[in-house]
């Protein structure tokens, strides 16, 4: 195990400009739970990364990727090694498909959906609806191949720009990803940089009136008022793992200060000073009640990453 200090020590030697030590990485995760990273670095741009990561390879130095933390729980004892946020790569670019009103639209990891939608708005693109009010970023939505409401992030996409185990940094298109169920199965040690949408002229009223039609949902059958990670569990085939939870009596079962949601029971909420010792033995409680009352085992949607204390 690689002790705190001397992966600060270590990363002190490079030059990236912005890096959080010994940071709490329950300020940069929507549960807002979690232990401390050893580092937490944001480069500021591809080349930034890249010397980065060759940095921590040579050096066996642990890293991860991370986006707006969204969809992530770092266990009470921390990270040991470096998160690497990609939060400050925002480029955007917008390039028309000749002959047809569709747009590729180039979006670095660290553009936020919330971002995308806004830009389909502005432009009359079409396509990215579904994406309003998800709050993850385009590197971590499109690694969870985030969906709602019946589309997913792999509908939309036609390539997505990788940094591969090599330090290269090179495009994938759309027929060579493996798309799965909130998952794209990327190559070991890959990290997305960017990725490329493609989508529709579209008309901006209706576009305009779909996104309020999703945020208002999301308003009625969503705990927003609660700091969460969104769905826990992935469905099971033929079910709603909400459904399941909800119909074994589970809504408002509380663990420390983390709770299963009144509203939608798919939702842990954070209700004041829960740990991530909480939410996961709430996570385990909730699987171990399903699998026995009907004999599936819940698969967890968001990730958990860290060591215990
Ligand atoms: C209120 C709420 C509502 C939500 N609604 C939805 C929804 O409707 N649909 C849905 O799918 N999700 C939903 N989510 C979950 C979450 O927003 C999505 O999974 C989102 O795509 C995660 O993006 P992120 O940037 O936060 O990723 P993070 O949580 O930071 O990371 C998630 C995973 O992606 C990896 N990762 C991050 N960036 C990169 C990168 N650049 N390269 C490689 N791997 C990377 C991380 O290592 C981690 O394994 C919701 C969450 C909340 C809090």
């Amino acid at each position: 195990m690689i002790a705190g200090s001397q992966v600060t020590g270590r990363l002190g030697a490079i030059a990236v400009r912005n890096v959080l030590f010994d940071e709490p990485m329950s300020a940069h995760t929507s549960m807002g739970v979690g232990g401390r990273a050893d580092a937490l670095a944001f480069p500021d741009t591809d080349e930034e990364l890249c010397h980065l990561i060759s940095f921590l390879r040579r050096e066996g130095i642990p890293f991860l990727p991370v986006g707006n933390g969204t969809n992530l729980i770092v266990r009470d004892g921390g990270y040991r090694g470096v998160l690497v946020s990609l939060e400050r790569l925002r480029k955007l670019e917008i390039a028309r498909v000749e002959g047809s009103g569709d747009a590729l639209v180039h979006a670095q990891a660290g553009v936020s959906f919330a971002g995308l939608v806004d830009l389909s708005l502005r432009e009359s693109l079409t396509g990215m609806e579904f994406c309003a009010g998800i709050p993850g970023s385009v590197g971590g939505g499109v690694r969870m191949n985030a969906g709602a409401w019946g589309q997913e992030v792999k509908d939309i996409i036609s390539s997505v720009t990788i940094l591969d185990a090599l330090g290269r940094i090179g495009d994938m298109v759309r027929k060579d990803l493996l798309f799965e169920y909130r998952n794209l199965d990327l190559p070991a040690g890959a990290i997305i940089t960017g990725a490329t949408f493609r989508l529709a002229k579209g008309d901006s009223a209706a576009i305009r009136e779909r996104v309020s039609e999703i945020m208002a949902k999301r308003k009625t059958r969503h705990p927003l008022s609660f700091r969460s990670a969104g769905s826990v569990f992935k469905n099971p085939p033929g079910n709603t793992a909400g459904k399941m939870i909800e119909e074994a009596g589970l809504k408002r079962f509380r663990i420390g200060g983390a709770e299963i949601s009144e509203k939608h029971a798919n939702f842990i909420v954070n209700r004041g000073g829960a740990t991530a010792a909480d939410v996961i033995a709430l996570i385990d409680t909730v699987r171990e009640r399903i699998l026995g009352a009907r004999g599936v085992l819940l698969e967890p949607e968001l990730k958990i990453i860290g060591d215990e204390i």
